[in-house]
Parts: structure tokens; sequence; C-alpha cells
């Protein structure tokens, strides 16, 4: 079967291909959901290394920018660090990154509430300003790709290489799936790729400002994360 021939609405066939896949590297699986999906391919990125290592194989394989939608979920929270990013990896690669907001701004939402809900209601916050504007960026759109690791989270262990994403309505490409830390940031190294410097201060996962703190040794990664409400997604990989 050829790439061409995938039924994108089919997860039984979606679940073939991430088997096949399984051994692909991720550069191949980027060119194959470059060939498969564009222009209806799109990815988010929050910038974490994972991500930055995703848009310098992308730099490699995308030969126009019409070829797949790059989005970074402003939410209005975000460290100045990771804003930062956005311009260097733009420097480094020619890659636009645009981001995408919700429809209320930070100021009209608390005012709203009566003030910041990130504390008192995380994940309305996060619904609000990232999964609702991520919904209306994906109609449209054939499939995303992230840049989820199994080894991240528990939600996240039965991710395939490519499968059906019920809550988007796309086909979700994860090409990193089966890669370890290790892995990533050999990466990085190897090919002096720009990463979040949050991660050089105790910060191995970078979310939003209010929602991360640094952790100490011995903690999971993802431990800073919403650290005294015990989330740990913000729902974009949950059902
Ligand atoms: S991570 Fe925190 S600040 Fe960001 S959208 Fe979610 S709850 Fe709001």
């Amino acid at each position: 079967m050829s790439v061409l021939e995938v039924d994108v609405n089919d997860p039984d066939n979606l679940k073939r291909w991430s088997e096949r896949l399984e051994t692909a590297s991720p550069q191949e699986v980027l060119r194959w959901a470059v060939e498969r999906y564009s222009p209806k391919l799109m990815m988010a990125t929050a910038f974490g290394a994972e991500g930055c290592v995703l848009l310098a194989m992308l730099s490699e394989i995308i030969t126009d920018p019409a070829q797949i939608r790059l989005i970074n979920l402003e939410t209005g929270y975000q460290f100045q660090e990771t804003l930062d990013l956005r311009e260097r990896i733009h420097e480094k690669y020619g890659i636009s990154v645009e981001y995408v907001r919700a429809q209320e701004s930070v100021e009209e939402m608390e005012r709203r509430f009566g003030g910041a809900i990130y504390g008192s209601d995380p994940d309305t916050c996060c619904r609000i300003r990232k999964i609702e504007p991520l919904k209306l960026v994906a109609e449209g759109y054939s499939a995303w790709i992230t840049a989820i690791r199994r080894d991240q989270t528990h939600a996240r262990k039965s991710a395939g290489i490519v499968q059906w994403d019920e809550k988007f309505q796309l086909a979700k490409v994860n090409p990193l799936a089966n890669w370890t830390k290790r892995d990533v940031w050999q990466y990085v190294l190897d090919n002096d790729v720009p990463y979040n410097p949050l991660h050089d201060l105790g910060y191995p996962s970078v979310g939003c400002a209010p929602c991360t703190r640094s952790t100490n040794q011995g903690e999971d990664d993802r431990a800073g994360r919403w650290a005294t409400i015990g989330k740990t997604e913000c729902g974009l990989h949950t059902r």
C-alpha cells in the first residue's frame, strides 16, 4: 500500500501504519507525514526540547512553508524565555512559528472570573487558553504533529507513532514517541539545537509560568507542572 492510500479517518489503518513506522527514524516519520498530509498538516509546539528537535528536523525536510502550519498556543502566561526561543528558532532555521491565542485575552478572562483561575480551576484555564484555540485551528486540517514521548507521563504511555485523535478529529503523528529523554538531548547537543535556558535552571518541563516550578533532584521531570494540584496534562493529549 502506498502512503497515499492511507484513509485518514480509519483508526485501524493508522494503527497498521503506526506499527510499520515504529522502527522508522523521526525524520522518516516526518517525511511520511509531510508526503501524506501536506498542506493539511500542522504542528503545535510549546518549544520544549522535543519540539525544538522536531523543528530542527523539519527545517531540513520542508521546502515550502505552506507544507505545514507551525503554531504555538500563546496562552498569555508563557515564560519570556519561551517567547524568546521562538525568535531564536526563527533566526537559526528560518522557520516561523505562528502564535495562536484564545479569543478572550488574559485580562478579559480574569475580569470575567474575578481573577486568575490557573490556581483554582486549571482545567477550565487550559480549556480556554489551549484546547479551544487548538480545536478551532484543527478544523480544516487532516493531521497534526506532536512532540510527545511515551515515557513522559502515564497518559502518553500508549501513544502510537501515528494514531487517530478523537478529540481534535485528526490523525496524530508522534515522531518521538519511542525516543527517550537521552535521545532528545543527544540530538540537541550534537546538532546545537536552540533550547529553553530554563532547562538549565532546573525546569525539565516548561509550561505556563504560573503552573511550572523547578524540580528537585530525584523528582519526575513533570513534577514541576501543576505541582500543587496533581494535574499532569493540560488536556491536549488526553481523551
Ligand atoms: S498551564 Fe496554567 S496558566 Fe497555562 S493555560 Fe493551563 S492552567 Fe492556564
